[in-house]
C-alpha cells in the first residue's frame, strides 16, 4: 500500500505455492489497483496455443511438468512486462521468477519490482484445501467441502468426488507434498534476491 502512494506505476511480484489462493489474490490485488496480470503460465499456454516455434518447443516441457528454458521465458516475459500497458498501469507478475537465473535476468534488464509478496501457507493447510476441493461438472465452479461448501443438496450431489478411497487419498497428498517441494525450492532461489522488498 505505502509502494502505490508513489507516482509510478506499481511493480508486484506474486509467489504461493498450489492452492495458497495466489489466483484469488491476483484477482484482488490487479482490481483494486488497475495493475496487469501477467502470468507466466498464460503466457507459455497462448504460445502454445498458437503453435509458434517457442509454443512447439514449450509445450514438451510443460507436458511434463518441467520448467521451460530460460531462453524463452526470459524474452517472452519481459516484452510483456515492456508493453505499453504494463508500463502504463503497472504489472502484477506471477510464476516467475521460478529460479535465481529468472531473476537475474530481470536484473539485468533494470526490471526490479516494489514490492514481492509472498503467500506463506503451512503444507498441512495446503493439503487439507487440495484434499477438500471439489468440482461441479455442470458450472466449472470450484468448491471445498469445508471452506467453500455447496449452495443446495442438488449441487452437493452432483460434484465430482475423485478421491474418495483412502489410497487415492494418500496417493493425492504424496503428490501434493511433492508439488510443494518443487514449488519451495524455486522460491527459495529468487528470495534473496527480493530480501529487501519481500512482505508475507
Ligand atoms: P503450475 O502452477 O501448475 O506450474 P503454471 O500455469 O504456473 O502452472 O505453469 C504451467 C507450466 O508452464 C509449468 O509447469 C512450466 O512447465 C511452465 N512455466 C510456467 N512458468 C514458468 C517459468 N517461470 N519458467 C519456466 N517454465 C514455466
Amino acid at each position: 500500500v505505502a509502494a502505490s502512494g508513489k507516482a509510478e506505476p506499481l511493480k508486484v511480484i506474486i509467489s504461493g505455492a498450489p492452492a495458497s489462493g495466489k489466483g484469488t489474490q491476483c484477482e484482488l490485488i490487479t482490481q483494486k489497483y488497475g495493475l496487469v496480470h501477467i502470468a507466466a503460465g498464460d503466457l507459455l499456454r497462448a504460445e502454445v496455443a498458437a503453435a509458434s516455434e517457442n509454443g512447439k518447443l514449450a509445450k514438451e516441457y510443460m507436458e511434463k511438468g518441467e520448467l521451460v528454458p530460460n531462453e524463452i521465458v526470459v524474452m517472452m516475459v519481459k516484452e510483456r512486462l515492456l508493453q505499453p500497458d504494463s508500463q502504463q498501469r503497472g504489472w502484477l507478475l506471477d510464476g516467475y521468477p521460478r529460479s535465481s537465473s529468472q531473476a537475474a535476468a530481470l536484473e539485468d534488464y533494470g526490471i526490479r519490482p516494489d514490492v514481492f509478496i509472498l503467500l506463506d501457507v503451512s503444507e498441512d493447510i495446503l493439503v487439507e484445501r487440495v484434499v477438500g476441493r471439489r468440482l461441479d461438472p455442470l458450472t466449472g465452479k470450484i468448491y471445498h467441502l469445508k471452506y467453500s461448501p455447496p449452495e443446495n443438496d442438488e449441487i452437493a450431489s452432483r460434484l465430482t468426488q475423485r478421491f474418495d478411497d483412502t489410497e487415492e487419498k494418500a496417493c493425492l497428498i504424496f503428490l501434493v507434498k511433492l508439488r510443494l517441494r518443487t514449488h519451495h525450492q524455486n522460491v527459495d532461489a529468487v528470495l534473496s534476491v527480493y530480501k529487501d522488498i519481500t512482505v508475507k
